[in-house]
This record gives C-alpha cells, sequence and structure tokens, in this order.
C-alpha cells in the first residue's frame, strides 16, 4: 500500500440517522478519501455512519486509522478491519490523536459527540493550536439550524466573521473534501480533478 497523500478525520454519528442520504454520504466520502489516495481518521467504531464511512473507505482499497478508547471498544463495536486500530487510555488521548494524524477535519450529520469535536477543532484553530482546514457537511439541511444560530451568535457580537471564516460549509461532499485537501496544500488541483 503506497504513502497516503492526506489524511482526513472524519467526524459523525454513532447512529445512522433518520434520512438515507446520511448513510449515503457517509459511504461517498469514505470513498473519496481511498480514491484519492487517502486516509480516514476516525473514532474507530463500526456503529452507524462511523461504520459506514469506514467500511466504504476500506472496500475501495483506502487505509483507515481507528481510535478508540477502551471503554467504548464494545460500546461502539470497535472496527478490527481498520488499517490501524489504536484502542487508548481516554477519551482525551482519543481525540489528541485523530488531531494529531489528521491534515483536515470534516464533519458529517451527528449527534453530541460529533458536535463536540468539531466545536473543539473549530476553538482550538482559532486559539492557533493548529492551522488545519475544517469543513461542515450540510447534507440534507442537517446542519442549516446550527449555522443559522451561529450567524445570529455573530450578529450578537459574540463571534466575529473571522471565526466564521475558519470553517467550510456545503452540502457537497466532494467539493468540500476537494477544497479541504487543496486548502492544506495536500493535493494539487489537476490531480484531484483527474479521478
Ligand atoms: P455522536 O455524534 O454523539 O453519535 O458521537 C460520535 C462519536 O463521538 C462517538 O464515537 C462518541 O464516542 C464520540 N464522542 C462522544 N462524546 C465525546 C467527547 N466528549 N469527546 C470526543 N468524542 C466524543
Amino acid at each position: 500500500m503506497t504513502t497516503p497523500a492526506f489524511s482526513i478525520c472524519v467526524y459523525c454519528g454513532s447512529r445512522p440517522g433518520a434520512n438515507p442520504a446520511f448513510m449515503e454520504v457517509a459511504r461517498s466520502v469514505g470513498e473519496w478519501i481511498a480514491r484519492h489516495n487517502g486516509q480516514l481518521v476516525y473514532g474507530g467504531g463500526r456503529n452507524g455512519l462511523m461504520g459506514i464511512a469506514a467500511d466504504a473507505a476500506l472496500q475501495a482499497g483506502g487505509r483507515v486509522i481507528g481510535i478508540i478508547p477502551q471503554a467504548l471498544v464494545e460500546k461502539e463495536w470497535a472496527h478490527e478491519g481498520c488499517t490501524e486500530l489504536h484502542v487508548v487510555d481516554t477519551m482525551h488521548e482519543r481525540k489528541r490523536m485523530m488531531a494529531e494524524r489528521a491534515d483536515a477535519f470534516l464533519a458529517l450529520p451527528g449527534g453530541i459527540g460529533t458536535l463536540e469535536e468539531l466545536f473543539e477543532v473549530w476553538t482550538w484553530r482559532q486559539l492557533g493550536y493548529h492551522d488545519k482546514p475544517i469543513g461542515i457537511l450540510n447534507t440534507a439541511h442537517y446542519y442549516t439550524g446550527l449555522l443559522t444560530f451561529l450567524a445570529h451568535a455573530k450578529e450578537q457580537q459574540f463571534m466575529n466573521a473571522q471565526q466564521m471564516g475558519l470553517v467550510c460549509a456545503s452540502d457537497t461532499s466532494d467539493l468540500l473534501l476537494r477544497e479541504l485537501v487543496q486548502t492544506a496544500g495536500l493535493a494539487p488541483a489537476a490531480q484531484l480533478e483527474q479521478i
């Protein structure tokens, strides 16, 4: 297996969600990363959108790095098929390792775990702890309410445009993934166009 061109950390639901479009997009994201010689970094579980994205990447011949705390190995069905499965001691270690192994972050639809992870890398970015691009995949308008609230927070002067500019939201997975990879400076546009 060749060295991956880039690593994308995908945050997403440990449940599949109500709309089949969520499962479909998790599959597309996993496949896109594998087809473009990328590596998927994620929470290491088999359930929900997490498992779907990982399986899609593996089936397409990609590398998948799963990172799961010992306490969640059974609860989230640790994915033994990962290229690398790291069982760590704590949730903090999981998040640190996921962040370190990634060149960019992408949030798919998910619940409070996904939101927590998204907001953590976003706040870390604004504090200058990293400079990796962050994307929000607004499949089937899942995040529209959140984006509207964030615009409200900006209007009420608890956020500013610069902070909002640190994330990129889109409803189109291919475009968003391409943007993340290019912003991270990891693949020339022409190379991504060819595939
Ligand atoms: P959810 O979006 O709630 O389905 O959770 C998605 C993933 O986030 C699961 O793998 C959870 O274990 C993980 N998660 C839940 N809470 C946290 C947390 N505080 N920090 C990091 N990950 C979390």
